[in-house]
């Protein structure tokens, strides 16, 4: 019961228009003139040079003092980068919708609180005593001083002072990325439990209470000397997950049990081997098929969108991002859902039916996103036989003793079968197996400073040639140009 997910978008946006927001469309979330970002990850990016003050004299943009939309964000790179949480947890997604409402050097932070109280408690009519706000806390090192006017602010709307937290920069400090507009932030949060104080669960990764607001109060330029530097506008910037909203608004802690996702998932259901989405987390054998359901669900509507708007699998940057998602999403239809090859395209028509009123792109390139899938797909599939098959060997070899799964194997899928490395990692996972990680960390040094590694003489050490040879994993394939760079912080 409750809204549906079009409903509290269009509410959303129709609260901000009738206050003088005008509705500005989502950007494409491959950025525009932008080098520090990989993927646009928050409604303000298309924003920045308005709030920098850089927006060109009399153009739309610089005319623009109030402004609403529903942003399409990828956060798989960069500062913002959840990939490592997807399937895990049930908020984080790599592709989420990011409701947000903007004042230019207009209104500042009362109005914003205000507003957002309003929205909150009366027009989606969540009540009060679910609710927990933070504000920033001060950090003398930085010399920047405690929120207390927001916190008054908050005060004075009638939240109780029990249920406003303090916190710090990592939590209360917004920043786009390593450089760019920031400042303090006061972020609201949901108890789906209620009933007694969950104040220490605010911030604390604990699913029964959420995050779901950020106001960010723009004042600084975090610049390339990593100063800050005050801007000439005082802005406002808010963000708020569509998908955790819709969860909240439809009782349920998990974005996945939601009208977006449940389409999806009811159609990987039918294309796969497995029982249906039971929404469990944790390490038991049935929840790793949940996982997986949550994966590919996650991972097709990202592919979809980033496709729709250019940004296509490849060797680097973004791309190389986005083809790690491909195969992850890949590994895990095949192998934990045991669905046939041709299943995650198949998806995209669902995920053009749930996504595509909003964002037309994917009705209008549907048929080419399944095609740019489905080559990935014929690209990868007999490298995944072999390398899941060379991971079975290795564990089942006698020379695998200490506990640890040895760095080369993990190289050599990586290098000579285009195995992501945090796909490894997850695959390891699931059978309690830990990567030498300090072994992989000298591999990867060792690639980068150019050096012959010996790489394939530690796997013979680990397996026979024979066995190599019958798995077929190719000694080098050079046409795997990737980006050390990028390898090494792992997405
Ligand atoms: P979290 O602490 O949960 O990781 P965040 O503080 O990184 O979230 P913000 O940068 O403040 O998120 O973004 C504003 C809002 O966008 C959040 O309050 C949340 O509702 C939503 N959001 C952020 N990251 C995600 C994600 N990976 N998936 C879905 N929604 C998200
Ligand atoms: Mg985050
Ligand atoms: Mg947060
Ligand atoms: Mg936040």
């Amino acid at each position: 019961p409750g809204l549906s997910s079009s409903q509290v978008r269009s509410t959303f946006l129709e609260f901000f228009r009738s206050r003088g927001h005008q509705l500005v469309p989502s950007a494409p979330v491959r950025p525009r003139g932008d080098p520090s970002l990989l993927f646009v990850n928050a409604g303000m990016n298309q924003f920045k040079p308005l709030l920098l003050g850089t927006a060109p004299p009399r153009s739309m943009l610089a005319s623009l003092r109030r402004a609403a939309n529903s942003q399409k964000c990828v956060r798989a790179g960069g500062k913002h980068n959840d990939l490592q949480d997807v399937g895990r947890d049930l908020t984080h997604l790599s592709f989420f919708e990011m409701l947000g409402s903007w004042s230019f050097g207009d209104y500042f932070k009362e109005e914003a609180c205000r507003m957002a109280w309003t929205l909150l408690t009366e027009y989606y009519g969540i009540s009060a005593d679910r609710l927990y706000v933070s504000y920033f806390g001060g950090n003398p090192e930085s010399g920047l001083p405690a929120d207390e006017e927001t916190r008054n602010i908050w005060l004075e709307i009638g939240v109780p002072p029990a249920r406003l937290l303090p916190f710090d920069m990592k939590q209360n400090f917004w920043e786009m990325g390593p450089g760019g507009p920031c400042g303090p932030c006061s972020e609201i949060h949901y108890d789906h439990l209620g009933g007694r104080d969950a104040a220490h669960l605010v911030n604390a990764d604990c699913p029964e209470v959420v995050e779901v607001w950020n106001l960010v109060f723009m004042q600084y330029n975090r610049e390339a000397d990593l100063c800050l530097q005050p801007l000439p506008l005082l802005s406002v910037d808010t963000g708020m997950g569509l998908e955790r909203l819709v969860s909240v608004l439809q009782g349920t802690l998990s974005t996945y049990n939601t009208d977006l996702f449940t389409p999806l998932l009811e159609e990987i259901h039918q294309r796969s081997a497995v029982p249906p989405y039971r929404g469990r987390t944790g390490a038991a054998d049935g929840d790793r098929t949940d996982m997986a359901y949550r994966v590919v669900a996650d991972h097709v509507r990202t592919l979809s969108v980033c496709v729709a708007d250019g940004v296509h699998p490849g060797m680097s940057g973004a791309e190389l991002v986005l083809r790690r998602i491909l195969r992850r999403a890949l590994r895990f239809c095949v192998e934990v859902l045991r669905a046939p090859q041709g299943t995650l395209a198949a998806l995209v028509p669902t995920v053009a039916h749930t996504l595509g009123d909003v964002y037309p792109e994917l009705h209008r390139e549907a048929d080419r996103i399944a095609d740019v899938i489905n080559d990935g797909e014929a690209h990868f599939l007999s490298s995944l036989q072999r390398g899941s098959r060379l991971i079975l060997r290795t564990l089942n070899t006698k020379n695998y003793k200490d506990g640890f799964f040895p760095a080369s194997v993990v190289w050599s899928l990586h290098r000579n079968l285009g195995f992501p490395l945090d796909l490894v990692d997850l695959m390891l996972e699931e059978r309690g197996v830990q990567v030498d990680q300090d072994g992989l960390q000298r591999l990867i040094s060792e690639s980068q400073s150019g050096g012959q590694t010996g790489v394939q003489s530690q796997v013979l050490d680990v397996l026979s040639l024979a066995e190599l040879q019958r798995l077929r994993v190719p000694h080098t394939d050079d046409s795997l140009k990737y980006q050390y760079s990028l390898q090494r912080d792992r997405y």
